[in-house]
């Protein structure tokens, strides 16, 4: 195996495909999060996911036996209602495409969430978008608004098949304004950047730890930490890209606490 792990001080991990698999965790999953809490290495995790909130998140890690601070779970909604609130005034309106999870976060973030005017417009996965809601979301756009994306994932799995992601919103909006939205989710770095200032660690002291290529493992190539590919989730089933490679692949979560408990 390549040494990618000398100085490795904290871990970052997707959720999905990783951790757990819908409701149902997968293997090594809960040891390796424990045996990393005992020993002291911090580990936060990062998804793209904006239909829950972090605290939504800990009560679904926990009932898989899985215990996780709610500091500790970064969230493309969490990061885009902060970078928000460091350019918007306080209070101001933003059109949010999203559902009550995003919303939640973005009210607590002192922002109102509404169509007329927006200082913002916003873009999540929104499973009951409207037209109306899209034409209102392109008027602001081309009024002048802000155009954040939480992601740009075009394609979401479920337990039924694929269906079209916050990618493929975005990608109306930008086809039908010509704007371009600033992204907060992988596979831009910003997502890792800010789970790295929760557990202090710096890029090379950091692995990222995903089961997408696309994704995971080009976030962490943009970001400078080292990435580590997880086989049991659906990226290698599917047979997505093979680039960029990341530093390491392991079978499963067993397979990565091997490799890395004699190097911690
Ligand atoms: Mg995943």
């Amino acid at each position: 195996m390549p040494v990618v792990a000398a100085g490795v001080r904290g871990f970052l991990f997707d959720m999905d495909g990783v951790l757990y698999r819908g409701a149902r965790p997968l293997p090594g999953s809960r040891t390796l999060l424990a045996a990393l809490a005992r020993r002291g290495v911090p580990f936060a995790l990062v998804t793209n996911n904006s239909t829950r909130t972090p605290r939504q998140y800990v009560r679904h890690l926990a009932r898989m036996g899985m215990r996780v601070p709610e500091d500790r779970i970064v969230t493309s909604a969490a990061l885009t209602a902060a970078y928000l609130r460091a350019r918007l005034r306080p209070g101001a309106r933003v059109l949010l495409i999203g559902e009550p999870a995003f919303r939640r976060t973005l009210e607590r973030a002192g922002f109102r969430v509404g169509w007329e005017r927006p200082a913002a417009v916003v873009v999540g996965l929104d499973r009951r978008l409207t037209y109306r809601k899209l034409a209102a979301a392109a008027t602001a756009l081309l009024d002048g608004a802000a155009f954040v994306a939480a992601n740009p994932d075009p394609l979401l799995p479920t337990a039924r098949g694929v269906i079209p992601g916050t990618g493929a919103a975005v990608a109306a909006l930008q086809y039908a304004t010509g704007r371009r939205p600033l992204v907060m989710g992988k596979p831009g770095p910003r997502l890792l950047r800010e789970g790295m200032r929760r557990i202090g660690t710096r890029p090379k002291e950091t692995v990222m730890v995903g089961d997408q290529i696309a994704t995971d493992i080009v976030a962490a190539r943009a970001a400078g930490v080292r990435a580590i590919l997880v086989e049991s989730g659906l990226a290698a089933a599917r047979g997505g890209p093979r680039r960029p490679a990341p530093d390491l692949v392991v079978r499963d979560l067993r397979a990565l606490w091997r490799w890395a408990r004699p190097r911690l």
